[in-house]
């Protein structure tokens, strides 16, 4: 008798509700993003480097970190990757590119998403695109675009 072939993949969907606390550092950071639509960042008293997002030490001599400062929401792209197909939950619509960009004042980079990535090169100028209803997301920043 010829064996039958096993069904060996089903097909499911999973979701997975869940609340994230966000934090002192992070949690001021939404707040900021929500309520002052603007960027702040730590900055550390012992080296002097502004970390953003915030942190609560700093990530070069992990110091504790309580100074708040604002940053641009303009800046520049360090890496990016380019998006050109749709895929479930993208969270815009390609083509579109994941960015890392250090805003003017920070230290460190802010992972976002750039709309329009066409001439998006490291060293790109960029600025944030705000949304007016904001709810302490990230993404009450809804992308960044070219500086022209
Ligand atoms: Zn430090």
């Amino acid at each position: 008798m010829k064996r039958v072939v096993e069904a060996r993949t089903l097909k499911a969907k999973i979701e997975c509700p869940y609340r994230w606390s966000t934090g002192r550092a992070i949690g001021s950071f939404l707040t900021e993003l929500r309520d002052g639509r603007r960027i702040v960042g730590l900055r550390c008293d012992r080296c002097g480097k502004t970390i953003v997002p915030p942190q609560d030490y700093c990530i070069y001599c992990a110091d504790e970190l309580d100074e708040w400062v604002e940053v641009s929401d303009q800046g520049e792209v360090t890496t990016f990757t380019e998006v050109k197909m749709d895929f479930p939950n993208s969270p815009l619509e390609p083509p579109f590119a994941y960015i890392v960009v250090k805003l003017d004042g920070a230290d460190t980079g802010l992972a976002h998403l750039a709309r329009n990535p066409e001439g998006i090169v490291v060293g790109s100028r960029v600025r944030a695109v705000w949304k007016e209803l904001r709810e302490g997301s990230i993404r009450d920043i809804d992308y960044f675009e070219l500086v022209k």
